[in-house]
């Protein structure tokens, strides 16, 4: 393409909210075969809400999500958010919390009134050497329903089962339809437990997942989903996207996202919603078109 034509495309696209940071994108971004999406904050909302809560013998709801908030309050996660939320529509105390740890990807533990609380997925509690057969079966259910179930262990005791779930955003079943018609595949890469994802990756008719990724391993499922299918562009929005975001051969941001992840993208959506990647794929082709 010419200067001009890319000056042409990337003014369009500002027009519509997309920001272009380099012309060059808008020629490799014609070349994508599939688009990898992050899960959380990028399809979702990225503001999960609490929808379930069981327990096992010898615990109360109060008692529990108090210790789990407590935990909880120390945390950055929107699952974090989630559960402090709910502790505070139902009026509950929220204890402090000492020698708080998060392990990336896996959960969060403290001390809480003198308990040891952990809170995570099951690969999380099973490390610490906690039985989680009481809660698979409906951990299971709650997963198929696209609901991430998380275990809670008291003093090293299986205590309760939690599940969040997010809001799909929207445009995104719109934007997949479109990333379909245009011939590409569509991928979703996240840290969440397969079942989740993979009831998330079916209601979006989402044609690959890569599930239970920790941050670090997110640049390695680029890599790969790359070889499957040739030319990527990824869509993220949080910190530990950075890294993806750089490796893609496009990255993109979504605008409400972290600064880090910005600063990594080679495009920029300042609306959240993902019919802005549909503008720049329009709009890569179209100014490609124009110079011929
Ligand atoms: P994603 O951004 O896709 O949700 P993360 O790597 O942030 O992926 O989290 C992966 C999993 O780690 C979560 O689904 C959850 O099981 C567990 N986890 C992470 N942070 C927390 C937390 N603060 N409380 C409980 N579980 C957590
Ligand atoms: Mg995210």
């Amino acid at each position: 393409a010419t200067p001009v034509s890319i000056m042409v495309g990337t003014g369009r696209a500002a027009e519509q909210g997309v920001l272009f940071r380099k012309g060059e994108s808008l020629q490799t971004l014609r070349n994508a075969k599939v688009i990898a999406l992050d899960k959380t904050g990028t399809l979702t909302e990225g503001k999960p809400k609490l929808t379930d809560l069981e327990l096992t013998n010898g615990f109360d709801r109060e008692q529990l999500l108090a210790l789990v908030a407590a935990v909880e309050q120390e945390s950055e996660h929107p699952i974090a958010q989630a559960i402090v939320a709910a502790a505070d529509d139902e009026g509950i105390r929220i204890p402090l919390a000492e020698s708080f740890q998060s392990t990336t990807g896996m959960g969060v533990a403290a001390t809480v009134q003198g308990q040891t609380v952990s809170v995570g997925a099951d690969r999380f509690l099973s490390e610490l050497g906690i039985d989680v057969a009481p809660f698979t079966e409906r951990a299971k259910e709650l997963g198929q329903e696209g609901k991430t179930p998380l275990y809670v262990a008291i003093d090293g005791q299986l205590a309760g089962l939690i599940a969040v779930a997010d809001t799909i955003r929207e445009g995104t079943p719109e934007a997949i339809r479109a990333f379909h018609a245009a011939g590409l595949k569509v991928a979703m890469i996240t840290g969440d437990n397969h079942r989740t994802a993979a009831a998330i990756a079916h209601q979006l008719d989402i044609d690959k997942v890569v599930a239970e990724v920790l941050p670090a391993g997110k640049v390695a499922a680029v890599e790969k989903l790359r070889q499957e299918f040739g030319n990527l562009a990824f869509v993220g929005d949080g910190i530990n996207d950075a890294p993806a975001l750089a490796e893609a051969d496009t990255g993109i941001a979504v605008g409400s996202g972290t600064d880090v992840a910005i600063e990594s993208a080679d495009v920029v959506l300042m609306r959240g919603d993902l019919r802005g990647v549909v503008t720049a794929l329009t709009l890569s082709h179209k100014t490609i078109r124009n110079i011929k």
